[in-house]
């Protein structure tokens, strides 16, 4: 049994190419578990490459990201390459259901909406190739990583809202309780947002955003952290994006999600071994490690 274990983090990603073994061995030295999560095919690929050079403790997500349906698209984090810009991919069910033979891969995703760029053609083929990722997890009875971001001036649509309508129609047995069940990562709702998750069966994950200050405009994390059951509470770095306090503006890795944890205990007036714990059973319940 881990101390730690970072539900969603990018060591597949271009970020981690010179050490990314030893920012593995540096989470597992300090008793953290990873589940590396792909983006879209390529990353995909390479977070199950990864969970195999490891025995135990190490693990994989495998899906399309939305941003990766648009062809503009451009990370060097994630890609590298420089004016690299990738082409935009349509889910190929038949190459990930590939993958998802592998038994190091535990879900699927990340998969979901972005309005962070709004665009209308853009949410149609969103909302495609997320039900598609529903329906393969359906046949292989597999959690889903969902990515839900909002737009930050555009508030006429709720990411939130769209995601739980599009589960309680495809996603089986939602939302009786049984079937098909997942995670919203670096969860950035309301506490409203966060208690539909919860009635659907979903799990909620805090990222380092947690750690921040808060700002007029983002979400109040002590209030919905207050109000989310610690049964449904999950902790990841999403790393090598959004660092936590004290290592904010650094290159985030896995072993940072102690500090998350932490934050979350402080909130939660309870001793960080609990929160550590429950979400340690809580990753084991949901991704059946
Ligand atoms: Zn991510």
């Amino acid at each position: 049994m881990p101390k730690y274990i970072d539900i969603h983090s990018h060591t597949n990603f271009k970020a981690f190419e010179e050490d990314g073994d030893e920012v593995i061995q540096r989470a597992l030295d300090n008793g953290t578990w990873v589940i590396n999560v792909g983006s879209q095919y390529s990353t995909s690929k390479r977070a199950v490459e990864i969970a195999n050079k490891y025995e135990t403790g190490v693990f994989a997500c495998v899906g399309l990201h939305p941003i990766h349906l648009e062809e503009q698209f451009h990370d060097d984090e994630e890609i590298g390459g420089e004016g690299f810009t990738t082409r935009a991919e349509e889910f190929d069910k038949e190459a990930y259901r590939e993958l998802l033979k592998d038994p190091k891969v535990v879900g699927i995703g990340e998969c979901g909406l972005d309005y962070y760029h709004l665009n209308k053609d853009s949410v149609e083929k969103q909302k495609k190739a997320f039900i598609e990722q529903i329906e393969l997890a359906n046949e292989v009875n597999k959690p889903l990583m969902l990515h839900m971001r909002n737009n930050p001036t555009d508030k006429s649509l709720n990411v939130y809202d769209d995601v739980l309508e599009i589960l309680k129609k495809y996603a089986k047995a939602c939302p009786e309780g049984s079937g098909v069940k997942g995670v919203s990562h670096c969860f950035s709702g309301t506490a409203k947002d966060m208690k539909n998750f919860v009635d659907l069966g979903f799990y909620i994950s805090f990222s380092g955003n947690v750690t921040y200050k808060h700002k007029a405009g983002f979400p109040d994390y002590e209030e919905i952290i207050k109000a989310t059951p610690l049964d449904k509470i999950l902790a990841d770095t999403d790393s090598p994006y959004l660092a936590p306090v004290p290592h904010r503006g650094e290159r985030n890795e896995p072993v940072y999600v102690k500090e998350i944890v932490k934050k979350i205990a402080e909130i939660k007036n309870l001793e960080e071994e609990i929160i550590a714990k429950s979400i340690v059973e809580n990753a084991k319940r949901l991704f059946d490690i």
